[in-house]
């Protein structure tokens, strides 16, 4: 094996290069794996456009899927066999500060140590991940289909915030990929299941998936009347916001029944004070809460649905999968309203 590997790097605002890396060496309790599928969430947009301007260069990918090659001194093949295929959360956990006894990984004391680092980067032909963030899959699932492990289990840490009961109302403001993972996870917990959502063919398109019971338009006139109508006047016992503006926010207060709870999924751009009904919080028993990136538990059960075909994200969440030679095309193309997730392809 070569000690070089590819890796696409953002090397300025809006462009793109191919770029050399020593293919990492796994630590005692690293796993090696040959990246397969890697796709472009929207912290990775975020940093192509510099609207998060991380410092450049810059290798991101931490939606991927692939296969394990080498293992640490310190874990055993029975646990992690070559070849198997795999995912991985990226994240460091270090298992040990507060937050991580508190078995909330995604607050880790050390969170930030791994970021950044050379080889711990899906968009690259190798990456290193923990072993205990490493979760492997039945060799016939597509690689396609795996590397949706890691957003759905950001969606599964989201939703541990509340206890869906059967029957709940619950709604999800936006029908991109985080709110349609949303409400396939909502409906498998028996919700009644509402996606609003201002773009007509993201609308439609929740309603052919067959993802969600209701699909309103958030700009439509008889929204309300609507609303009122699918929750009998009692609004939703969970609200799922995963729509990053600010504008959005006031209608999820208006949205939450009394006692219901409210979930913030996506970082609000740009971050400038929010008015919002404070006292409608306090006088109907609402609950706030927020969420980010994936906890170990979660990253479980994504792994697990996935590999059983509870959820199918692939066949309708995955737009296009480029070679990693078309990499400025596929990172503008996933800017595109028209794209749900594009993602690499870096070998057959
Ligand atoms: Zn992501
Ligand atoms: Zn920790």
């Amino acid at each position: 094996m070569s000690s070089k590997m590819k890796a696409i790097c953002i090397t300025a605002a809006k462009q793109i290069e191919i770029i050399d890396q020593n293919i990492p060496i796994p630590g005692p309790t690293d796993v090696l794996i040959k990246v397969a599928t890697s796709m472009l969430c929207t912290w990775e947009q975020r940093v192509f456009l510099q609207i998060m301007p991380l410092p450049l260069p810059f290798v991101g990918g931490h939606e991927f899927a692939g296969e394990i090659v080498a293992i640490g001194s310190s874990l055993r093949e029975e646990d992690f066999p070559i070849g198997s295929r795999c995912a991985a959360a990226l994240t460091h956990n270090c298992g040990v500060c507060e937050n991580c006894r508190r078995a909330d990984g995604t607050r880790c004391k050390y969170t930030h140590d791994l970021e950044y680092v050379e080889g711990r980067s899906g968009l690259a032909e190798y990456v290193l991940a923990d072993a205990k963030n490493t979760y492997l899959f039945p060799n016939d699932i597509s690689y396609e289909r795996i590397m949706f492990t890691e957003p759905l289990a950001c969606v599964i840490t989201g939703q541990d915030k509340f206890n869906i009961e059967l029957g709940d109302n619950v709604v999800i403001q936006g029908a991109g990929i985080i709110g349609i993972m949303h409400a396939q996870v909502a409906m498998l917990k028996g919700a009644v299941v509402t996606i609003i959502e201002r773009d007509e063919q993201r609308r439609q398109n929740a309603l052919d998936m067959g993802i969600c019971d209701h699909a309103l338009n958030s700009e439509a006139s008889d929204l309300w009347e609507s609303v009122d109508k699918i929750t009998r006047g009692k609004r939703f016992e969970i609200v799922i916001n995963t729509v990053a503006i600010p504008s959005v926010i006031a209608q999820s207060i208006k949205l939450c029944s009394e006692n219901g709870t409210y979930l913030m999924f996506g970082k609000v751009f740009p971050d400038e004070p929010i008015a919002i009904d404070i006292n409608k919080i306090q006088s109907s028993n609402m609950k706030l809460a927020g969420t980010m990136a994936s906890e170990n538990r979660a990253f479980l059960r994504a792994a697990k649905i996935l590999a059983a075909g509870k959820i199918k994200p692939e066949t309708a969440l995955l737009s296009e999968l480029h070679p990693i030679t078309n990499a400025q095309q596929a990172f503008e193309n996933s800017l595109l309203p028209t794209t749900f997730r594009v993602g690499f392809k870096f070998f057959e």
